[in-house]
C-alpha cells in the first residue's frame, strides 16, 4: 500500500469542489466572519491549502508528524539550521551538496554556528568529531558526488546517546527508497526541485519532522521568516509525487546498466554507484535502502577527456541539477560543488576527472550507448 500513497495522499480530492486534484489557492487573506473564532486559514504566509496538500502528502510518505514546504531545498535547509543558536556545533556529511556548505560558511558562521564535516558512514570518524556543544548531525544520503551510504539507524542510535538531533537530507534517495524517520532520524529534508518534482521545472524544498513538537518549531520558522513555497509551485511538486515511484524505478534500472557498462570501460578509472558490489556502501545500501537510485559518478583516466566527451553526447544535458526526465551530466567542479573553495574541493577529492550523471527516463539502451560512444570518442580525439 505504501506506493499507492504517492497517488492517494488523502488530500487529492478537494472538499469544496470534489475535483480530483487540489486547486491552486491564490488568496493571500481569508475572510473572518467571526474573528474570535478564526477560520483554519487566515493569511497565506501562515498557511495555504495547496501548500498543505503537499506538506501533508510528504509527512505521510516520510512517516512523520508534520511536513513543511519551502521556497527551495536551500530554504528547507536554512529553516533546519535556524533551529540552532550561536555556539552550537553541527556535524555535516563531508561530501554534501555545495550550497549546504556555502550557506553554513557564508551566513550561519557569522551567527556563531560551528560546523565540522565528517564522513558520516564512518562511525569512528563521527565519534572523533563530537564536541561538548554538538547539537545535531546532518547526514546527506547518499552523499554527493561519491554516493557514500550512511547507515541511518546506526548513526541515529549513536547520536541519540549524545542527545543530538538527527537530520537527513534525503534528496538523492527520496521517500520511495527509504524513510529515514523510521530508522531513527528526527528530521528529513528534501530538495523537491530534484526527483520529487521530477521534470526540471520547479524549485521547492520540504522538511518533515518525526515529532509534533519539532514540527511546531519548524512551523514557527516557516511562518516567521516567510520562506514557504508559493501555491503554484506547491501544486507542481505535489503533482510530481504521483509519478515518483515509476520514474525512480525506470531510472534506477537504467542507472544500474550504465554503471556496469562504465565499469567495464578501460577509460573509466572508477565508478561510484551503490548498486555495484564493489562500491564501499553497497552492503549498507542493500541492508538499509530499498534501491540504489538514479545518480552515479565516475572518473575518467584523463581529465581532458571530460571536456572532449561533451560534444559527443547526443541527447544528454550538461549542467547543474538532477532528477529530471532527461539524463543530465554535471561536472562537480563547475556545477554542484562550484560553491566550494578550491581547498574544500581538494579536501573532498573533487577533481576535474569527476563526472556525475543523473540517469533520465530515456531508453536504457540509448543511455548506455550514449556514454560508451562519447567516452570512447573522447579518448580517441
Ligand atoms: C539541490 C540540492 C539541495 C538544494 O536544493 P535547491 O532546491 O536547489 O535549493 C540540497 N540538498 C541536496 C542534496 C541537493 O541535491
Amino acid at each position: 500500500m505504501d506506493d499507492s500513497r504517492f497517488i492517494h495522499t488523502g488530500k487529492e480530492v478537494d472538499k469544496a469542489s470534489q475535483s480530483v486534484v487540489p486547486p491552486v489557492y491564490r488568496a493571500t487573506t481569508y475572510h473572518q466572519a467571526d474573528p474570535w473564532n478564526p477560520p483554519r486559514f487566515d493569511y497565506a504566509r501562515s498557511g495555504n491549502p495547496t501548500r498543505e496538500a503537499l506538506e501533508e502528502a510528504m509527512a505521510g510518505l516520510e512517516h512523520g508528524a508534520r511536513g513543511f514546504a519551502f521556497a527551495s531545498g536551500m530554504a528547507a535547509l536554512t529553516a533546519a539550521f535556524l533551529l540552532f543558536s550561536a555556539g552550537d556545533h553541527l556535524i555535516v556529511t563531508r561530501d554534501c551538496q555545495g550550497g549546504t556548505q556555502r550557506v553554513l560558511r557564508g551566513i550561519f558562521s557569522r551567527f556563531g554556528l560551528e560546523v565540522s564535516y565528517c564522513d558520516t558512514d564512518d562511525l569512528d570518524a563521527l565519534k572523533a568529531t563530537l564536541r561538548p556543544n554538538t547539537k545535531a548531525i546532518l547526514v546527506e544520503n547518499f552523499s554527493n558526488p561519491f554516493l557514500r551510504v550512511t547507515d541511518i539507524g546506526l548513526v541515529s542510535e549513536w547520536a541519540h546517546q549524545h542527545q543530538l538531533l538527527v537530520m537527513v537530507d534525503n534528496t538523492f534517495i527520496t521517500p520511495y527508497l527509504q524513510q529515514p524517520l523510521d530508522l531513527g532520524a528526527d528530521l528529513v529534508i528534501h530538495s523537491a526541485t530534484k526527483m520529487i518534482s521530477g521534470h526540471s521545472d520547479v524549485t521547492a524544498g520540504v522538511a518533515v519532522a518525526r515529532q509534533a513538537d519539532l514540527g511546531q518549531r519548524l512551523y514557527f520558522i516557516q511562518n516567521a521568516t516567510g520562506i514557504a513555497l508559493p501555491p503554484e509551485d506547491s501544486y507542481w511538486a505535489f503533482r510530481g509525487l504521483k509519478t515518483l515511484p515509476v520514474r525512480m524505478e525506470r531510472a534506477e534500472s537504467s542507472a544500474q546498466k550504465l554503471a556496469e557498462a562504465l565499469d567495464a570501460l578501460p577509460e573509466v578509472t572508477r565508478v561510484y554507484y551503490p548498486g555495484l558490489p564493489a562500491h564501499p556502501g553497497h552492503e549498507t545500501a542493500v541492508r538499509t535502502v530499498r534501491g540504489f537510485g538514479q545518480m552515479l559518478t565516475f572518473r575518467l583516466e584523463n581529465p581532458a577527456w571530460v571536456r572532449a566527451m561533451i560534444p559527443h553526447l547526443k541527447f544528454t544535458m550538461v549542467g547543474a541539477g538532477f532528477g529530471g526526465t532527461e539524463t543530465i551530466v554535471s561536472l562537480p567542479e563547475k556545477h554542484c560543488h562550484a560553491a566550494l573553495t578550491p581547498d574544500e574541493r581538494t579536501d573532498r577529492f573533487i577533481t576535474p576527472d569527476v563526472v556525475r550523471v543523473s540517469v533520465g527516463l530515456e531508453d536504457a539502451k540509448d543511455i548506455v550507448e550514449e556514454f560508451v560512444t562519447a567516452i570512447q570518442a573522447a579518448a580517441r580525439d
